[in-house]
């Protein structure tokens, strides 16, 4: 009755889409529903109210108008195939990581898609994308002998850049790599790639905690004048414990250099920063 009711009230153009929708709907897939003028007639509408629920119906993909040949019911397999446009201006890692989404969610649903970025066809895109990915990844397999730890997350696009066309020896490189690995001088362990690739120039890419010969005597003498006058070891941390080197004055070979305020911390590596440990002492604030 209610069902009744409503259609009473339903308008012409109301009336005419939902009979439409009901031929739509029980009609194979690409099966021909005339003209508009047809329609019309069979649902006793007039022209412009048939055309404006055709036009309904296309815009939900349910029907479509074919120029000089009349209205189809659309072709299901149609409906499904998709182009999913992405931003052109996503990074590219995860640009490759959304469009595989994607496609994955939308072949879970038996539907095809085609990934295009803003800028064109973002299948090319992504081939010439994994074509450069494979290209620093083999490269860095060339250079490289071994993995480490702090490999990963290097800035490898831009080193591939770099140095790709500088020749190496890859036994040597590896060779550099692990004696820089077992140097406790090195404070930057993720630099030492880098330092090794550029000819091992910048030492400042390792943050290098090291003292000139110059600079140990000159602290040494010093250090060693004042802890004789009172009575103390030369090494600041033996004079302020209670063994028995707390008296000893250390031979300048049995000491080493280490930064007051560390590297580490913005210390930097001058005189003003540089104090005379034991071996013992200097060896447990370099662990540090
Ligand atoms: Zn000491």
């Amino acid at each position: 009755m209610k069902t009744k009711k409503g259609i009473a009230k339903a308008s012409p153009y109301e009336r005419a889409e939902a009979k439409l929708k009901k031929a739509v709907e029980s009609a194979a897939p690409g099966a021909a529903l005339g003209s508009e003028v047809a329609l019309a007639k069979a649902c006793g509408v007039s022209r412009m109210t048939a055309r404006k629920a055709v036009d309904a119906l296309i815009a939900r993909g349910l029907v479509e108008r074919r120029a000089g040949v009349g209205l189809f019911v659309r072709d299901a397999s149609a409906v499904k195939r998709a182009i999913v446009f992405l931003a052109g201006n996503l990074l590219w890692e995860p640009a490759i990581r959304a469009a595989g989404e994607v496609r994955r969610a939308a072949s879970e649903k038996g539907a095809e898609v085609e990934i295009r970025d803003a800028h064109g066809d973002m299948d090319e895109f992504i081939r010439e994308l994994k074509a450069y990915f494979t290209s620093v990844i083999d490269w860095i397999d060339g250079v490289f002998k071994g993995v480490k730890d702090e490999m990963c997350g290097l800035e490898w696009g831009r080193l591939y850049e770099t140095y790709r066309k500088t020749a190496y020896n890859p036994e040597r490189v590896w060779r550099r790599v692990e004696e820089l690995y077992g140097d406790e001088f090195v404070t930057y362990r993720r630099g030492i790639f880098e330092y090794v690739l550029g000819g091992e120039k910048e030492a400042r890419l390792l943050n290098v905690r090291v003292f000139s010969d110059k600079e140990k005597k000159q602290v040494y003498a010093r250090q060693t004048a004042d802890a004789e006058k009172r009575g103390v070891s030369n090494c600041p941390l033996c004079a302020v414990g209670h063994e028995a080197s707390a008296k000893r004055i250390w031979k300048i070979g049995e000491m080493g250099a280490d930064h007051v305020t560390a590297w580490s911390k913005g210390g930097a590596t001058d005189i003003s920063n540089c104090q005379m440990l034991c071996k013992t002492h200097n060896r447990a604030k370099g662990n540090r």
